[in-house]
């Protein structure tokens, strides 16, 4: 019998496919319309993917668009990276890349044809009377004084604003909608605002504005996107959306879906913490590899591919949820599982001095690239009298059920021998310097030798030809213990512990010409990736992105 594998499908494509049915629509076109004013998170990632794999899916096209409208906050950094980010994610858009700013003046052409219906007018109540007229949820609104001007007295107003006649914020064209509508949204929303500033794309060409709601479903309807697919608090504004691609006479326009937003648990990713946490110097930027922007994950180690399997594991849904930063975890630990080579690197060392072993030889040992994956094939580590071992794999008094070196035990070294340690030399602190041992020539690994057996083993790397890096170590920038914001003040609980940087560790030299973003696993101790920034050729740095061990079980 055939196999059969059942995909269960999301809400979304569920609705995609009955549109798709019923003939609202022949294709499927898919947009992610960021605006151009910070970097791009983990959220943002699942947007990406999630528009760009139901493009993919249905064979459509999938647009990246800047949502370009309000020029206060809006920079063409911010532009590069964000192209930057989608690309690197493989969302490609090819040659579907818009600017909303592009379409300035079919957003003008709009608002006239609706003052021309009788749709929208001008209004000269100030931002505070217009809030106060606004009503509440309990209470409708009150019709502003000038809702009634006539359509040619619109016109000319409207035409007068856009000719910069009018003072900064002086009058703003509004919808004619319904001042007592249940949404608020509803009821004679801002249409245009009149703000001399300069736009990254269209200059001073324009000395008037769309306001979002009024732009966001035009974009999309002037791109013929078939699904605008957003976030939940956008779901009371659809009405209104609808309201502008009918009124101004689109064909087709599109439909809206929405979809929860992705939060982690524990995990900051509002703009305006990370701001602060970057002003006051305790990230390195936004990029910094405790943060989860799309540019500070690609830093510390995180591939695409693990993005991708996160998102697939935490699915699409209606309901707001958190998901565990744990799960991340697991993804990326399971996408470099078999792809990424196991390497030699001790953290924190000292020196282990085989003194029976013969001064001057050198020994290349062979050694798996993957255990788990042959296919990454084995290469050789230089073995000799003196190696650097991790100081944890040391103890003079050890405890109980601790079977590494202590004096008079005997332990394999991974990949090379036994040996058995004889002693060892403390500073003037007590500190362990230098460990000795001898070793046992029968024993080489791979020899096929079975006389005894040891309960330990550990990893080393040789000292003669070791490469001196740095590591860095991660926590959670923010205190889980005590939550990720504070409850008197809003403000951050930042984890003093949340960096921990090794200037000392000894790695083997295979790694000496490891490439920005390059990762590996380190043997006992996780998965590491050359850092971009501050990594150089003479002093690498390496960023750990994830440890070995897992609290994260995926149900399967
Ligand atoms: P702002 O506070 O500036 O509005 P934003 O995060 O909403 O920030 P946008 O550029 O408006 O930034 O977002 C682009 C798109 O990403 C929107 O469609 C938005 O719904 C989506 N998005 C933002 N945050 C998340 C999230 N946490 N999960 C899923 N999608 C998100
Ligand atoms: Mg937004």
């Amino acid at each position: 019998m055939a196999e059969e594998t059942v995909v269960s499908k999301n809400f979304i494509e569920q609705e995609i496919d009955k549109d798709l049915a019923e003939g609202v629509y022949d294709k499927v076109v898919t947009r992610f319309p960021p605006e151009p004013n910070g970097y791009l998170h983990i959220g943002h990632a699942k947007s990406i993917l999630l528009n760009y794999g139901l493009a993919q899916e249905y064979g459509g096209t999938f647009h990246l668009r800047f949502d370009d409208t309000n020029p206060t906050k809006e920079k063409t950094e911010f532009v590069e990276s964000i192209k930057k980010d989608v690309e690197w994610l493989g969302a490609e858009f090819d040659e579907h890349l818009y600017y909303a700013s592009n379409y300035f003046q079919q957003m003008y052409d709009a608002a006239v044809t609706l003052i021309r219906k009788g749709k929208a007018y001008v209004c000269d109540l100030t931002a505070e009377e217009i809030r106060e007229y606004r009503g509440t949820l309990t209470e409708p609104g009150k019709e502003s004084p000038y809702r009634n001007r006539s359509v040619e007295e619109n016109l000319d107003l409207f035409e007068r604003m856009k000719n910069g006649e009018f003072e900064d914020g002086s009058k703003v064209l509004r919808a004619k909608i319904d001042m007592a509508s249940g949404n608020i949204n509803m009821r004679d929303p801002i249409l245009y605002r009149i703000a001399r500033m300069t736009h990254h794309n269209t200059g001073d060409e324009w000395c008037i504005y769309p306001m979002y709601d009024f732009a966001h479903p035009i974009e999309d309807a002037v791109e013929g996107v078939t699904h605008s697919i957003c976030t939940l608090e956008f779901e009371d504004h659809r009405p209104l959306y609808d309201w502008v691609v009918r009124e101004v006479g689109f064909d087709n326009p599109p439909r809206q879906i929405e979809f929860a937003k992705l939060y982690l648990t524990n995990v900051v990713t509002g703009k305006r913490y990370i701001k602060k946490l970057v002003e006051e110097g305790i990230v390195d930027g936004w990029d910094d590899p405790r943060l989860v922007s799309i540019s500070a994950l690609r830093r510390r180690g995180f591939t695409p591919e693990s993005i991708k399997m996160f998102m697939e594991l935490s699915g699409v849904s209606k309901a707001q949820s958190s998901s565990d930063y744990a799960m991340l975890e697991y993804c990326i630990r399971e996408d470099l599982k078999l792809k990424r080579p196991r390497m030699m690197a001790v953290l924190d060392p000292i020196k282990l001095v085989i003194d029976n072993y013969p001064e001057g030889q050198t020994e290349q040992m062979p050694i798996a690239n993957n255990l788990e994956n042959e296919e990454l094939g084995e290469r050789t580590i230089p073995f000799s009298r003196e190696l650097y071992i991790n100081r944890e794999d040391f103890m003079i008094e050890p405890p109980r059920k601790y079977f590494r070196l202590f004096p008079g035990n005997e332990v394999r070294l991974m990949n090379a021998y036994f040996v058995t340690c004889t002693g060892y030399e403390t500073d003037e602190q007590g500190n362990v310097t230098v460990v000795h041992a001898t070793y046992d020539p029968e024993t080489r690994s791979g020899s096929g030798f079975t006389g005894r057996k040891v309960k330990g083993t550990i990893h080393w790397v040789n000292a003669a030809t070791a490469v001196q890096a740095e590591v860095r170590l991660y926590e959670n920038i923010v205190d889980e213990e005590k939550g990720v914001y504070n409850k008197e003040d809003g403000s951050l609980n930042v984890n003093p512990n949340s960096l921990t940087v090794l200037k000392n560790c000894y790695l083997e030299p295979a790694l000496k010409d490891a490439k920005p973003y390059e990762s590996f696993q380190f043997v006992r101790q996780g998965y590491f990736c050359v850092d971009c920034k501050d990594s150089t050729p003479e002093h690498l740095v390496f960023n750990r992105i994830v440890s070995l061990k897992s609290s994260y079980k995926p149900n399967k």
